[in-house]
């Protein structure tokens, strides 16, 4: 390490600093010692499980000694099939902390992706939930692999046939370990994107890349947590290590709360009553689905004070209904690659005057995280200007920022310029505040007789209708104007509502060249693996619409 660093010095002098190498263990060693009494709660079936953090450790130790028993040597690949629970955390820590490798499975892929992606990164062991059984076998099927060994954790529906359980494997182990001290640039995790598009890609974090970015991620404008607070993580752990949480929490010494499978909103207040939580995070879907519960029952969440939704546009009807409920929504944009944070979008002291101005301001993605750096772009590659109009596509790198795709070097020339500057496929405008806003992504937006037309702005305004659930805009193929708008909406439970009513709506809000030509009503809109609408299967489905 040291010779790396003094290599790049060039002419000036060492520092007197320390190398020790950031990593996870330092994080787990700081919650053990720092934080010892505070709490891991997981649902695990009916119950709630509680553990102090020092409990949490031992059967960390534990889970270290049952690995090293299995083989796993550093380096090697453990896949995880799990929700949030405790069990999964256990592996977040003890993988990575004896050098191997934890590969985060989405199981919300198909089965032939799930197969894909267990053989693309050579995973040894499968750790999964039992209540999954059924899909960890269907992929099992797809990809036999080479003596894949299954640990089952928890009860299952059916048994599978030479699993291993988790609990047996680590009742008689030890509860400390000899952690060994890993080079900081390890690879630590491995997640795959959920893939609008061709095969996942993988994106390896290092402990490196994990400690800088939980410790911005902490910052007091990005997610701001404090040890006071008790974090309810609904976005999944095998959606991009759950944002970064299970480690901020543990770097804090918040408590962490997770709710296995119980992702439905009765589900999600009840913990947020019970357990008093303060801080949440999660995509609009979830959160959209909590609202329309809470507002059925009159209710409030006394105790929840901050909401961090991301992973796709928070609709400004979502923002001001939560704040009208005495949550404070807060918009934030990240990428798999990017592990995730990228922008959060918080209140600024030169806008403290204008409030009109900056509430406009926080519906945006927000602004930049202090270690990611960015780039706005035109087609042929030469900077737009940030002034709040000029569009251009977002270029990213960063300390926290994957500089290729793990094994994937086709995809890698295509999304990476050669020093370094990822293409988001975001397409985005920055203001003068510093306020990043996502126009569309590249190839979602709509070319219409030569006009673009972005996806998102319509979406937008069709979610504020009162007798909408969901709307998503997208492009079809047209005879004269190339490509029109298409709208998919499913209208609210109980409401009443046809395409007169919803045109009515946008006639005074969107040009006539944007509005959609034709506004379909459908039972659900299809998705991808972390709840995104699924915009190429309904260009899929409908693409003979406008065929004369
Ligand atoms: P993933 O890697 O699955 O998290 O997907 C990353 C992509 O999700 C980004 O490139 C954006 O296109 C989209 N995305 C994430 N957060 C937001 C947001 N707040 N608003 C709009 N799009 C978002």
């Amino acid at each position: 390490m040291a010779t790396i660093l003094s290599d790049r010095l060039g002419g000036t002098i060492p520092s007197t600093m320390s190398d020790l190498p950031l990593s996870i263990r330092s994080i787990f060693e700081h919650a053990m010692k720092s934080h010892p009494r505070k709490q891991i709660i997981s649902r695990d079936g009916a119950q709630l499980l509680r553990f102090t953090y020092a409990e949490f450790g031992k059967r960390v130790g534990k889970l270290a000694n049952a690995l090293k028993k299995l083989g796993v040597k550093p380096g090697d690949r453990v896949a995880s099939f799990a929700w949030n629970g405790h069990r999964h955390l256990e592996l977040y820590y003890a993988v990575p902390m004896i050098g191997a490798v934890l590969h985060t499975v989405n199981i919300r892929l198909f089965p032939d992706q799930i197969a894909f992606v267990l053989d693309h990164a050579e995973d040894d062991i499968v750790f999964y939930d039992g209540s999954l059984v059924k899909l960890v076998k269907a992929a099992h099927a797809l990809a036999p692999g080479s003596g894949r060994r299954f640990v089952q954790m928890g009860a299952s529906p059916e048994p599978f046939e030479g699993a291993l359980d988790y609990e047996t494997l680590v009742a008689d182990e030890p509860e400390t370990y000899d952690w060994p001290e890993i080079d900081e640039r390890a690879g630590a995790i491995l997640c795959y994107t959920s893939a609008t598009t061709g095969d996942p890609k993988g994106t390896l974090f290092s402990h490196r890349s994990t400690f800088i970015h939980a410790l911005a991620s902490g910052l007091a404008d990005s997610l701001g947590m404090m040890e006071s607070d008790r974090v309810l993580p609904i976005v999944p752990m095998f959606h991009v290590n759950a944002w970064g949480t299970p480690f901020l929490c543990l770097l804090v010494g918040a408590d962490f709360i997770m709710p296995m499978e119980r992702l439905d909103p009765a589900g999600v207040i009840e913990l947020c009553e019970s357990e008093k939580v303060t801080l949440s995070a999660g995509v609009p879907t979830v959160w959209l689905a909590v609202r329309d519960a809470l507002r059925a029952q009159n209710k409030t969440l006394p105790h929840l004070k901050r909401l961090v939704i991301g992973g796709s546009a928070m609709p400004k009807s979502l923002m001001d209904d939560l704040n009208a409920l005495g949550i404070d929504a807060i918009h934030a944009w990240g990428m798999t690659e990017m592990s995730p944070i990228g922008t959060v979008s918080h209140n600024i002291s030169e806008l403290a005057n204008d409030p009109a101005k900056q509430h406009e301001e926080r519906y945006k993605q927000g602004r930049f995280c202090p270690i990611v750096q960015w780039r706005l772009v035109d087609e042929s590659g030469h900077d737009v200007p940030p002034d709040g109009r000029s569009r251009g596509e977002l270029l990213v790198r960063g300390f926290a920022v994957t500089a290729k795709y793990y094994k994937n070097e086709e995809a890698t020339a295509t999304a990476f310029e050669p020093d370094g500057w990822f293409h988001t496929g975001d397409v985005c405008t920055v203001d003068e505040y510093g306020y990043l806003e996502i126009v569309d992504r590249v190839k979602d937006f709509i070319k219409s007789g030569g006009e673009w037309i972005s996806s998102v702005e319509v979406e937008n305004i069709l979610m504020g209708h009162p007798s909408l659930k969901e709307a998503c805009v997208f492009g079809i193929p047209h005879p004269k104007w190339q490509e029109r708008p298409v709208a998919a909406v499913v209208a609210r439970e109980g409401h009443e509502v046809d395409e007169d009513a919803v045109r009515a709506w946008m006639a005074d809000k969107l040009a006539k060249w944007q509005t959609p030509d034709r506004v379909l009503f459908v039972d659900a809109i299809p998705r991808t693996g972390v709840g995104k609408f699924l915009k190429r299967d309904l260009r899929e489905t409908y693409k003979g619409l406008f065929e004369e």
